[in-house]
């Protein structure tokens, strides 16, 4: 192996630390304390993982957790009642509505309905808008947390040749309209793009966001690139990213791993958020 390894458990625990800090500076300057509200309708285990880990993230850094855990068979009208007064609750700054939701509400409406100014998780309608227009605004996690490795990692973004593989809205769409604000050649790819591994050969950064387990092979990598593997598939070998790790180590200059990249990232950068909807949401006196 030839890459040096982007250690994304170390940068998610360096950006919790800073939040705990900054968080104790603001409550000490009188600022009142930063609150996350998490909305989790059903019994999905590994959602309750999820938003139990988050929960406790937010009682380490000094987030005040506000966990609403309704049963599988609620109404989409009593998740929109509980919206409209997370909305309205001064104490709540940052909202999350755990996805997927049971199938008989509609989890992409409910989102929406999430003011804007609470939206930590970045997805609603209009902070998709915010960061398309190259506005103020709050950024969705997990690609938040792709650029802040490369940040950190001191990849030069500048003019650099960027090519997204996938086109979600989750991370996708949001990776690619970051690396433009940050200046870089984006191109973004997807299940119809042709001739995927000579477009991937072509770029400095290599970021992959499939959900297909090791899909991006050694051979698609430019000798000295920086591949960022967002990829998370549970097979029977264990927990792989969409990068063949192996072979791609061996010609790019940085990687993350699976476990251990981007994953770490997306909590850190989520409590981050949270922090500053609080400071926007102050009174200005
Ligand atoms: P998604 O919504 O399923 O999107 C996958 C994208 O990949 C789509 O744009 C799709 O293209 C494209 N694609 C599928 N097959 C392809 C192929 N053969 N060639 C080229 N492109 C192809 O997935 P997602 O939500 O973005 O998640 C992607 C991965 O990231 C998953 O493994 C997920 O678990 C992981 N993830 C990790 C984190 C984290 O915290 N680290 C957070 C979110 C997601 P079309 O649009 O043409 O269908």
């Amino acid at each position: 192996m030839s890459a040096r390894l982007i250690d994304g458990k170390a940068v998610a625990q360096q950006v919790r630390e800073e939040v705990r800090a900054e968080i104790e500076t603001w409550c000490a300057g009188g600022g009142r304390r930063p609150g996350l509200a998490t909305v989790l309708v059903g019994e999905d285990a590994a959602s309750a993982v999820y938003v139990a880990g988050k929960q406790r993230a937010c009682a380490e850094v000094g987030i005040e957790g506000f966990a609403h855990n309704l049963p599988a068979d609620s109404s989409q009208e009593a998740v929109q009642e509980l919206l409209r007064e997370l909305n309205a609750d001064d104490r709540v700054s940052g909202i999350l509505l755990q996805l997927p939701t049971p199938a008989h509400i509609d989890g992409s409406y409910l989102t929406t309905l999430i003011d804007p100014a609470k939206d930590v998780d970045g997805l609603t309608p209009v902070s998709a808008g915010l960061l398309a227009k190259g506005l103020p605004g709050l950024r969705p996690c997990t690609p938040a947390g792709v650029i802040e490795l490369l940040r950190r990692y001191e990849v030069a973004l500048e003019g650099a040749e960027a090519v997204i593989v996938g086109r979600s809205d989750l991370v996708g769409k949001p990776v690619g309209a970051l690396l433009l604000a940050e200046n870089a050649t984006v191109t973004t790819c997807h299940s119809r793009t042709r001739e995927l591994d000579q477009v991937c050969a072509r770029a400095d950064i290599l970021i992959a966001a499939v959900g297909r387990p090791e899909m991006v092979k050694g051979t698609w990598v430019k000798p000295g690139a920086t591949v960022i593997d967002v990829g998370i598939n549970r097979t029977e070998a264990g927990l792989v990213g969409d990068v063949e790790f192996a072979s791609a180590a061996g010609v790019a200059g940085l990687i993350t791993p699976v476990p251990g990249g981007v994953g770490p990232m997306t909590i850190a950068m989520l409590l981050r958020n949270t922090v500053e909807a609080a400071q926007a949401q102050a009174p200005r006196g």
